[in-house]
C-alpha cells in the first residue's frame, strides 16, 4: 500500500513525461487487464473536469487500475460525485484524492457570464452555475483575470468543501488520506498542486 505523498510522487512523475512528450504508457498491456479482472487497486483519486483537453490517465501518463477517475463540468461537486469520492476512499483505500481543475474552464466561464449579466441560466446549466458561482462571487472585483481567479477559487472551495464532508474529515483526521488542489496548463500541459 503505498501513501498519499508517494500517491503524489507517481502523479508529478507521470505528468513531467506527458509534459515531455515521452510517455511510459505504463498498465496497459493485456497482461496488466487480465490481473486487474481480479479486482483494482488504484492508488489516486482525481476528481476533474470533463474538458476534452484534460484526461487524467493521458496528463499523468498513467494506465488501467491506477486513477479513480469522477468528472463533472468545472468538476462541479454535487452529490453523486461526493458519493464517488467517499466510495473510493473507503472501498479501495485510496489514499490520495485531487481536485483537479484547468486553465480556461468553460464551466466556470459560463458561470461568470450569468453572474456578470446577473442572468438566470436555461435549464440544467442552472445547476452547474448554482455550484460555481461562491467561487466567481469570492474573486469578482479582485485584480487580475476573472476567469483565472474563478478557477482557481473553484479549485480551492472544492477541497474546503471535500474536506468539511463529516465522512471524509474522519479519514483526514486520522491521516489515512490527503486532499490536494490541482490545476491544469492547457498550452503547457504542467498540472501544478496549488493546495498542497
Ligand atoms: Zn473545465
Amino acid at each position: 500500500m503505498i501513501n498519499a505523498d508517494q500517491a503524489l510522487q507517481i502523479l508529478m512523475e507521470g505528468n513531467k513525461r506527458f509534459m515531455a512528450a515521452k510517455p511510459l504508457y505504463p498498465n496497459l498491456t493485456p497482461k496488466r487487464r487480465k490481473e486487474l479482472s481480479k479486482g483494482q487497486q488504484p492508488f489516486a483519486i482525481i476528481f476533474g473536469c470533463v474538458d476534452s483537453r484534460v484526461p487524467p490517465e493521458l496528463v499523468f501518463d498513467r494506465g488501467l487500475g491506477d486513477l479513480f477517475v469522477i468528472r463533472t463540468a468545472g468538476q462541479a461537486l454535487d452529490g453523486a460525485a461526493l458519493c464517488s469520492i467517499e466510495f473510493g476512499v473507503e472501498k479501495f483505500n485510496i489514499p490520495l484524492v485531487m481536485v483537479l481543475g484547468h486553465e480556461k474552464c468553460g464551466a466556470v466561464s459560463a458561470t461568470i457570464e450569468v453572474v456578470e449579466k446577473k442572468a438566470v441560466a436555461h435549464g440544467q446549466i442552472n445547476t452547474l452555475v448554482e455550484i460555481i458561482k461562491p467561487a466567481v462571487d469570492k474573486v469578482m472585483g479582485q485584480p487580475g483575470d476573472l476567469l483565472e481567479n474563478s478557477v482557481r477559487a473553484n479549485i480551492q472551495l472544492t477541497v474546503d468543501k471535500l474536506k468539511a464532508s463529516p465522512f471524509l474529515s474522519k479519514y483526514l483526521y486520522k491521516g489515512k488520506i490527503k486532499i490536494v488542489g490541482a490545476r491544469y496548463d492547457l498550452n503547457t500541459g504542467v498540472v501544478d498542486i496549488i493546495m498542497p
